[in-house]
């Protein structure tokens, strides 16, 4: 989409080429680093991965492989007070998921933490870093405006020999959190806010997840990220916008430390907006806690294990992310696109099955009472491999209430007074009376069906406008189905103006439990298992199914309902 197209000389179209790709077209053109492609995927172990992260993770993975080079997982983990196992572990799962492999390229920056030491003891030695003494909200002060020069601490001038006693203290936990930090000495008046003396350590007295309490001191981003890049070979750091204004530091400190040729090279594209969709990880984290979704794994959560849980397939995202390529600018995708994607993939591996949401019962009086026979249906017409499945066809069946209409309009193909529909894989029926209750509600409709219409019968092909899917009534499975939808009717939730919340934008409709009845083929369902519910859209097997009892979450509905409501209303 954001991306241009290149044409070989033969004229056929081949992928698009994005700009990242073009700067490293140039690098191994060049030589740079000896022709070699290494990137990392960095994520910070203090949450669970969103739909960003993924297209972050195509990305950086995705390049490795186009080029022949080698793509890390590294863990971001310099903050213990957020950061967590479970973090971990569930980041690992998410990557392999999706269908990416670090081989044994799995590192911490927490592994480099002795080496991160002895880097800022060097800096001391050689006068570009000391302690000062300031605390979070005089360094805030000091550190001056866009528009006006910071001020330089009065602990600026510290000696090298106090600096690096201070610095040895802080390390062996002499000093409280807050008291000290260990600063760069670059540029109290530099344009860029970035420059005027950055933190590299803070004191933070909290056990780590891997390195429990041997350290007191922990280094920040920047002063960590370029170093562990530099120290893993990275080649291509590639991250997001916001990081760009923090380029020049990357280089500063890289500068610090680096020997030879080689440096790592931080590239910035755009992180991924959806309409409709929150994806900070601290809006996340509140909405988990609060007890809003239950749990990471949410369907309604724009996580990867939520989408997974929802009936995404690893195929889909992975699509997604390559359909709205790389732009350098920010961007909001339309959550429509990335249902689309998924809609597309379901339709080719997904079985269909039948089942009702909002049942009427459907006799057939010229059908025998006490009789039953078996109905043979295609599990997926896209897909010759798929094979045929039994369905119990009987005298009283459930339709869709919806699929019925007592006075329809002109253009209603459904079932109406006098009108003929076919019973999907099986019977032309024609409506002949309808029985309500005392308050006007149907509660039958009564039918005759054409018993020379069925599949290998010499009226198989007689033409009716409508086709309804059913269920037998005494075969019927009563299924639970959660019906989700968008978990905010807000299209930019992070748009908000003065005293509003994201919060008050959530959809009170994003989740809908009902009790469906389904063909009983559904019964053996496992999780995880996907269905096209003929006519009504995409179904997953849920984990909290139990065998002979599926529970199923809508994955997405068959057509985009917001679109359709969007043109009724114009
Ligand atoms: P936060 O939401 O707390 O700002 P983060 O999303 O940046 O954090 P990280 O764990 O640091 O979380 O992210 C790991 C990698 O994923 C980073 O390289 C980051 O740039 C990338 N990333 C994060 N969000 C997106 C997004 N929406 N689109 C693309 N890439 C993203
Ligand atoms: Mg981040």
């Amino acid at each position: 989409m954001t991306e241009e197209t290149t044409n070989s000389p033969a004229g056929e179209v081949k992928a698009p080429v994005n700009f990242i790709h073009q700067m490293i077209d140039e690098d191994i053109r060049n030589n740079k680093n000896g022709g070699r492609v290494h990137t990392r995927f960095p994520p910070e172990p203090n949450g669970y991965l969103h739909i960003g992260h993924a297209k972050s993770i195509c990305l950086n993975f995705g390049t490795a492989t186009k080029y022949n080079g080698k793509a890390n997982l590294r863990f971001d983990d310099t903050n213990p007070t957020k950061e967590d196992t479970e973090y971990v572990d569930s980041i690992m799962e998410d990557v392999r998921w999706l269908g990416f492999d670090w081989d044994d390229r799995l590192f911490y920056a927490s592994d480099y933490f002795e080496q991160l030491y002895e880097w800022a003891v060097k800096m001391i030695r050689e006068g570009n870093a000391y302690v000062d003494d300031l605390n979070a909200e005089q360094i805030s002060e000091y550190r001056g405006t866009v528009t006006r020069p910071g001020k330089e601490s009065p602990f600026r001038s510290r000696s090298v020999e106090e600096n690096l006693d201070l610095f040895t203290r802080m390390k062996n936990g002499e000093f409280a959190d807050g008291t000290k930090v260990l600063r760069a000495k670059l540029d109290m008046a530099h344009p860029n806010m970035l420059m005027r003396d950055p933190i590299m350590y803070r004191i933070i007295h909290t056990d780590h997840h891997r390195t429990g309490d041997k350290w007191c001191i922990y280094p920040m981003y920047d002063y960590a990220h370029g170093q562990s890049d530099y120290l893993e070979g990275i080649t291509h750091s590639i991250c997001t916008l916001e990081f760009e204004i923090h380029r020049p530091l990357y280089e500063w400190y890289l500068q610090q430390v680096a020997e030879g040729e080689y440096r790592p090279q931080q590239i910035e594209f755009a992180r991924l907006n959806l309409t409709y969709t929150v994806m900070s990880k601290r809006k996340l984290l509140q909405l988990v806690n609060e007890g809003i979704v239950n749990g990471w794994d949410d369907p309604r959560m724009p996580t990867i294990c939520g989408l997974r849980r929802r009936g995404f397939t690893a195929e889909a995202i992975r699509n997604f992310a390559d359909i709205i390529g790389i732009a350098k600018r920010d961007q909001v995708i339309d959550v429509a696109l990335l249902e689309f994607c998924i809609r597309e993939d379901l339709n080719k591996r997904s079985n269909r099955a039948m089942a009702v949401m909002n049942p009427v019962k459907l006799i057939l009086d010229n059908y025998p009472e006490g009789e039953e026979e078996i109905l043979e249906a295609i599990n997926n017409p896209e897909d010759p491999d798929a094979g045929m499945r039994s369905i119990p066809f009987s005298r009283e069946l459930y339709i869709e209430r919806e699929d019925f209409m007592e006075d329809p309009p002109n253009k209603f193909f459904r079932l109406k007074p006098g009108g003929e529909v076919r019973l999907k894989y099986g019977y032309v029926i024609r409506c002949e009376s309808i029985v309500k209750d005392e308050n006007g509600q149907i509660t039958e409709i009564h039918c005759i069906y054409e018993a020379d219409t069925k599949r290998g019968m010499p009226n198989s092909n007689k033409k009716v406008k409508g086709t309804l899917h059913w269920v037998s009534a005494k075969h019927a499975l009563p299924l639970e189905v959660r019906l989700y939808d968008r978990l905010f009717v807000k299209e930019n939730p992070d748009d908000l103006e003065e005293g509003q919340n994201f919060k008050d934008f959530l959809n009170p409709d994003s989740l809908k439990t009902i009790t469906a009845f389904a063909e009983p083929s559904l019964g053996a369902a496992k999780p995880g298992d996907r269905y096209q519910f003929e006519r009504l859209g995409y179904f997953c097997a849920d984990l909290d199914s139990v065998s002979g009892k599926p529970v199923f979450n809508r994955t997405v509905p068959l057509k985009d309902n917001w679109a359709k409501i969007g043109q009724a209303e114009k």
